[in-house]
């Protein structure tokens, strides 16, 4: 199967989603591919995988309009409602000697993992994909595994389709896309180590893609959401940090909306050593994650079963497990209460496979990482020079990288 457009843009995240907006402004005709089975990439809001969970962020989720001004405009121009951090209320803080602290109203910024000043975006952060993408410009579960620019006037890219769990579908024949450029939108080191390039990209610049780790790659975050906002009923803010569990630190994360999908909700991050123990947790059955989770809310909010809602009246229920956490989150439930879990560090589309150590020191937004070598541009968050990992800086590089496309293609004319 072959099609034939201007321009096939590389990823569905955010980056993608804004490169495909800006060209088709530009009347030019734009194929959008990603790997998975929805848009967002590393934007992915419980709510929009599973109608019973509360519109958690399970990836990318605060943005700070104050120093971050294209997302700010974006979310403007899309209509989207916001809600602030909530920070009122005591806080508690349960440290490594085993004993837990009340941090004092007022004080919740100090502890929040976001810091100051952050919102969120009412229904979840990816809503600004799906908002910006049309359907019919987009073609999910397709993996692009070549790109054959030796004719500089007719790219090829080879993709292959994915099964529901992100599986090759080894019996299927690769369909061949056509285009006159591409747009790389995705995470420089995937990219490197996932495509084929004929022929090879730079060398410099293959390095500099290898050396550049995927943001955010080693954190996985979980959710859960109740009947009732316990937190609030008893004047806590909803943010805690842990030392002794798998998630590091908890905030209140209810969607902001009103009706479906606003059920009272906290979400924390889960570190590489926090997903080291949830593996523990989940390798014979993964509905032991319900219990433990449930555990450590307790130990860190001080708090028993029936403080979170009507946990004790249903502890009866069936536990049913679904999903996995590699893929768009394991969703662990009871009926009444909902943990659920997603880990970027087992996905391979954000983290390429030999990522174990961390550099925090490379340099996102090189030059390398945003050259073009036409008719191949580069965009996603990591090669942009400023805010790089953010929202922001994928909004940054896809204004950078479209710019580029729309000289180059009318230099083509
Ligand atoms: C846990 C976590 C918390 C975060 N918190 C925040 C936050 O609070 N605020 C903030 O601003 N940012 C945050 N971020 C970062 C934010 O999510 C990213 O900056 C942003 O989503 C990146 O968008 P992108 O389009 O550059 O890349 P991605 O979202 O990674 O999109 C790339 C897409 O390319 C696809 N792809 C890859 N290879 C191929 C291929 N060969 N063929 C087809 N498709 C392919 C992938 O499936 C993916 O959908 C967080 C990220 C994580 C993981």
């Amino acid at each position: 199967m072959m099609s034939t457009v201007d321009v096939c843009v590389i990823g569905a995240g955010l980056s993608g989603a804004c490169i495909a907006r800006n060209l088709a402004s530009h009347n030019k005709s734009v194929l959008v591919l990603d790997a998975r089975n929805r848009v967002g990439g590393r934007l992915l809001t419980a709510a929009a995988a599973n109608a019973d969970l509360g519109g958690a962020d399970f990836g990318g989720a605060w943005i700070w309009p104050r120093s971050e001004p294209n997302m700010a405009n974006l979310l403007q121009n899309l209509n989207l409602q916001t809600v602030p951090m909530h920070m009122d209320g005591i806080s508690m803080a349960y440290i490594a000697n085993g004993k837990r602290h009340v941090i004092p109203d007022g004080q919740a910024e100090m502890y929040a993992a976001c810091g100051g000043g952050a919102i969120r975006v009412c229904g979840g952060a990816s809503r600004v994909v799906s908002e910006l993408l049309e359907p019919h410009s987009v073609r999910l579960g397709m993996r692009a595994t070549e790109i054959d620019y030796n004719d500089k006037k007719e790219v090829k890219i080879k993709c292959i389709k994915m099964t529901d769990k992100n599986n090759a579908n080894k019996n299927d024949t690769p369909t061949i896309i056509k285009c006159q450029a591409v747009v790389l939108a995705a995470p420089p080191k995937v990219l490197a180590r996932t495509i084929t390039f004929l022929p090879n990209l730079p060398k410099q610049k293959t390095e500099s893609m290898i050396a550049t780790p995927t943001w955010m790659q080693e954190y996985g975050k979980v959710a859960v959401s109740f009947p009732t906002n316990w937190w609030r009923q008893q004047r806590m803010s909803g943010i805690s940090i842990d030392h002794v569990g798998a998630v590091a630190t908890w905030w209140e994360a209810c969607s902001g909306s009103e009706g479906d999908g606003n059920l009272p909700t906290l979400a924390g991050f889960v570190t590489e050593q926090g997903a080291a123990m949830l593996r523990k947790v989940i390798c014979d059955d993964s509905s032991y994650l319900f219990e433990f989770i449930i555990e450590s809310l307790k130990r860190v909010y001080g708090v028993d079963a029936n403080a979170m809602g009507t946990l004790e009246s249903v502890a009866s229920n069936e536990i049913k497990a679904q999903g996995s956490s590699e893929q768009d989150g394991l969703i662990v439930t009871n009926g009444v209460i909902t943990v659920s879990y997603k880990s970027w560090l087992e996905d391979d589309l954000t983290n390429a496979k030999d990522d174990t150590v961390v550099d925090f020191t490379c340099d996102y937004g090189d030059r390398d990482l945003q050259s073009s070598v036409e008719p191949l541009f580069f965009a996603g968050t990591e090669t942009s020079a400023g805010a790089h990992g953010h929202m922001e800086g994928a909004v940054i590089a896809a204004e950078r990288a479209a710019t580029e496309v729309v000289e180059y293609l009318s230099n083509c004319t």
